[in-house]
């Protein structure tokens, strides 16, 4: 299915829409979800809980997404989260030289290149202003992050650009409070802010966006020890920086050094389990290695898990070995002590952080899940993320059904997510059911008043089959369960 069909269904259906929507200015980057999104939203929000969160034991936070400056002088971001941009000498408009140059060239621009070496591009390829046509101006950088002013004296302060830095600097706090050993991990969901020059492509690039993130400390002299079991057979797809893609195993990637350790092996694999539990087929997710000029100066090693879709490949997932940086600028800066005991050792831990992007994700699993057959059209959502179980129907709106059906409905509902629908023929409100993708109908018709019994419809083989209600909350107990993995 193509972006735009995705996009159609999400605004047609209240899954997600732009912010502002009433309003003709309102600026790009800002979506609000609705109710359906929201509920697809947890459901995946909390199978990542189950998955990798609690499997895991880490410790989840809340972090504040306003932080003083000194964090972000810290962390780099004030000097370097810029993103280069050039703007047109006669309307004004602006624009990124990258985009530019892939649009018209359609070759990759390499990420990190000098603003004069993306001037000299732009010169040979005669580039110009895409809405007006005349001369653009020469590359500038500017800073990503949302500034705000806290008080009456406007003390700085910015909004988040990315949800671990309270991770970072909780890290003392944690490892004093929460009687952890190392290696453990610290996850945070929430809200993040960037300030994208030109946002496009509805969820995929957003100015305030959700990230789900996991930092595991560790000592980098201990990690091949710990349970890392049958995961290290798991099957890996690795695409090296030259672009050659290879298919092995964990423990193989590990011992020919394209994974720098077993403890990083894992959790690669632990992904690539999350997302197949997400209903992304494997075949059409890869790890994509950094080369060392596309990564940060401090990172030893740092993957993309991407997922193939109509708009190309697209990441949903930052890996990233970041070492003892970020704990020893925070250290630094800050004057406090980051390191901890470990087995009676001083250590000052490193990190390798999984990033997700929690709106991308979404947008994958409605994407991959879309199916039309003729003139029908549904989601084909594992049960667990759909956005409500079961649909109860009364199947004509007369002789004391709807009374029976509102009742089921009343039993059902402060359990499970479930809704009531009784306008159109039964046909349309299973077509309607289908579309945003809930796994069951229930339908009760003549014989459900003489004995309790009720038609059973699932959404992928349309078959149905009768059941008394009273296995109804079994059933969709059993839907709404998250998969275990094995041990
Ligand atoms: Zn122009």
């Amino acid at each position: 299915m193509s972006f735009e069909e995705v996009i159609r269904l999400a605004q047609q259906r209240g899954f997600f829409f732009k912010a502002g929507e009433s309003y003709p200015n309102s600026p790009a980057g800002f979506w609000d979800y609705g109710p359906l999104g929201v509920s697809v939203r947890n459901n995946v929000v909390e199978l990542w809980r189950c998955l990798i969160v609690k499997r895991e034991g880490m410790l989840e936070i809340d972090g504040s997404q306003i932080l003083p400056k000194a964090v972000f002088e810290a962390s780099g971001h004030l000097s370097s989260f810029t993103d280069p941009f050039v703007r047109c000498s006669k309307c004004g408009s602006v624009f990124r030289p990258d985009k530019l140059l892939e649009e018209k060239t359609h070759n990759q621009v390499p990420e990190k290149l000098q603003d004069s070496e993306y001037d000299s591009l732009l010169v040979k390829a005669e580039v110009r202003c895409q809405k007006c046509g005349s001369a653009l101006t020469g590359t500038r950088r500017f800073n990503m992050m949302f500034k705000v002013g806290i008080g009456p004296l406007q003390e700085e302060a910015y909004l988040r650009p990315e949800t671990c830095q309270s991770i970072f600097v909780d890290f003392p706090l944690l490892f004093k409070t929460q009687r952890v050993k190392l290696p453990f991990g610290v996850a945070q969901i929430g809200r993040s802010f960037r300030n994208e020059i030109a946002p496009r492509q509805g969820l995929i690039r957003l100015r305030e966006l959700t990230q789900a993130e996991v930092e595991v400390f560790f000592n980098p002299k201990r990690t091949g020890e710990g349970q890392f079991g049958p995961l290290q057979s798991d099957d890996l797809t690795l695409t090296s920086p030259t672009g050659e893609t290879s298919k092995l195993k964990v423990s193989e990637a590990v011992e020919r050094g394209l994974v720098p350790n077993k403890l990083i092996g894992y959790y690669l694999a632990l992904l690539l389990r999350f997302y197949a539990a997400t209903g992304l087929p494997p075949e059409i997710l890869r790890f994509r290695m950094l080369s060392q000029e596309d990564r940060a100066f401090y990172s030893e090693a740092a993957y993309d898990l991407e997922v193939n879709l109509s708009v190309g490949w697209l990441e949903l997932v930052a890996c990233n070995y970041r070492g003892d940086h970020d704990l020893g600028r925070h250290s630094s800066v800050s004057g406090t002590d980051f390191t901890v005991d470990d087995g009676g050792s001083k250590v000052l831990p490193h990190v390798f952080e999984l990033s997700m992007g929690i709106d991308r994700t979404l947008y994958a699993i409605l994407e991959t899940a879309m199916r039309s057959e003729g003139e029908r059209r549904f989601l084909s959502l594992r049960p667990y993320i759909a956005p409500k179980k079961a649909g109860v129907f009364p199947l004509v709106n007369k002789d004391g059904l709807q009374e029976v059906a509102t009742q089921i409905f009343r039993e059902l509902r402060d359990t499970f997510d479930v809704f009531y629908d009784e306008s159109g023929s039964i046909g349309r409100r299973y077509a309607r059911a289908d579309e945003v993708g809930v796994p069951f109908c229930v339908t009760i018709d003549y014989d459900s008043l003489k004995d309790r019994t009720v038609t059973l419809r699932s959404r992928d083989d349309r078959s149905q089959k009768r059941v008394h209600t009273s296995s109804l909350p079994e059933m969709l107990t059993a839907a709404a369960q998250y998969p275990r993995l094995a041990n």
